[in-house]
């Protein structure tokens, strides 16, 4: 039986029992309803179209899992050749009870910064990845990475090496440097503070022998964000997070402004911007919009509200915040402030980021226990050793809260 559903507005079919390619899989089936998207439609369809007998094992061994509450797949080592890292090994350990699901790997491919892609490269990897692999893909995993999703390990390499000569490579994975995103930066939002895309190309090649074969104490991950709206999630999400900053006034167009505020009213200026500035450093002076910008925190928001006025300052760059991550063994941890604001216009300027970079990695390395995030560490050995140990001058800026704080005013 073949029944049409809706998710979200599109409308998609799904295969719900016997008599197709599939065995029938009552419980997965459940999973197929409700108003949201639902993995096992997109499964169970890719699988009646490929007829993939490997899609099919996978469907029956979750189908096996749901009904006996366990996992049935265990980590190993599948690499491509002059790589230690990249595929996620999965081997089933009821491989009798479900032999065409006996692996099913992943390779994890590293993204364009700003997820730009042509069309002809995607086509082309979803080709490659259809004839040797499973054909699933998730786009974009928490890693960031493009993961192909689904593959024997006797065929990894010939996929690697069809795959790598289109112009992709394989992203980290175990103790190493991650994959990296950014977010679309200057290419598409008038936001960004630097050049996302510029940054994140040059600092990936630069770490490039560090994404491919493990050496660190744990995993290590940039994020880059064009901006405080930090829309790659940089500051939970990485060890180190690059968010696009400016140091001087908020710019304003007065003549803009004016408009806005004639268009919306001054009710609408006090309770949607000036009431929800966190700082309450907005006020009204003669009908206009005034900012204290010594102690604006460069939250974004009014920016964001009245972005045809608004704009971040002329004079951009970026600030370094480490230590984000998700939980592991001390729970979440947002990144501290460790950089307040770094400017990032030359050559140099991307030169003197990467060695600041090395130094913290260098530091990590010599000072981590096994399996401890750069962000534990400095939690466990204090701030201030850190920021010893890699020549930083500490500042009012890095502590946590300061306004809880009743001793210390930025000056700017
Ligand atoms: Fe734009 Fe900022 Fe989001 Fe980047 S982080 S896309 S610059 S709003
Ligand atoms: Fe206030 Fe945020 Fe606007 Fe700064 S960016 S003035 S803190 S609303």
């Amino acid at each position: 039986m073949v029944q049409i559903k809706k998710n979200i507005g599109v409308e998609t079919k799904s295969t719900s029992c016997g008599g197709t390619f599939l065995h029938p899989t009552p419980m997965l089936d459940e999973l197929e309803k409700g108003p949201w998207p639902s993995f096992i439609v997109g499964i169970k369809e890719l699988a009646e179209r490929t007829r993939k007998p490997m899609l099919r094992g996978v469907l029956d061994q979750l189908e096996y899992s749901y009904q006996t509450k366990t996992g049935y797949w265990e980590g190993g080592l599948v690499t491509a050749y002059g790589y230690g890292s990249g595929v996620i090994s999965r081997r089933s350990k009821i491989a009798d009870k479900f032999p065409e699901a006996h692996e099913f790997h992943t390779l994890r491919v590293q993204p364009a910064p700003g997820l730009h892609y042509n069309t002809t490269m995607l086509r082309d990897l979803c080709d490659t990845w259809e004839k040797h692999g499973s054909g699933l893909i998730a786009l974009h995993g928490q890693t960031g990475d493009i993961m192909l999703q689904g593959i024997e390990e006797a065929k990894v390499q010939e996929c690697f090496d069809e795959i790598n000569q289109a112009g992709w490579d394989l992203g980290g994975a175990g103790p190493a440097m991650r994959t990296s995103v950014s977010c679309v930066g200057p290419a598409r939002c008038e936001h960004a503070c630097y050049d996302t895309l510029q940054l994140h190309y040059k600092v990936m090649q630069h770490f490039a022998g560090d994404v491919h074969r493990p050496q660190y104490s744990y995993k290590f991950k940039f994020k880059f964000s064009g901006c405080p709206n930090d829309c790659t999630n940089a500051i939970f999400r990485s060890d180190l997070a690059v968010i696009g900053m400016w140091r001087d006034a908020i710019a304003m167009d007065t003549e803009a402004m004016q408009g806005w505020i004639q268009k919306n009213g001054v009710d609408f200026l006090v309770n949607t911007v000036i009431n929800r500035c966190p700082t309450r450093v907005i006020s009204l002076a003669e009908g206009m919009m005034v900012i204290d910008n010594a102690n604006c925190v460069r939250c974004m928001h009014c920016i964001n509200v009245i972005t045809e006025a608004l704009s971040p300052g002329r004079e951009r760059g970026l600030a370094i915040l480490l230590g984000g991550k998700n939980t592991l063994k001390v729970g979440a941890m947002g990144g501290t402030m460790i950089v307040p604001f770094f400017k990032m216009e030359t050559d140099e300027d991307i030169a003197a980021f990467i060695r600041l970079s090395e130094t913290m990695i260098e530091w990590w390395n010599d000072n981590s226990f096994d399996h401890e995030r750069i962000g534990e560490t400095i939690e466990r050995v204090g701030l201030k050793q850190f920021l010893d140990g890699v020549g930083l001058d500490a500042s009012i800026d890095m502590v946590s809260r300061p306004r809880s704080n009743p001793y210390y005013k930025s000056e700017s």
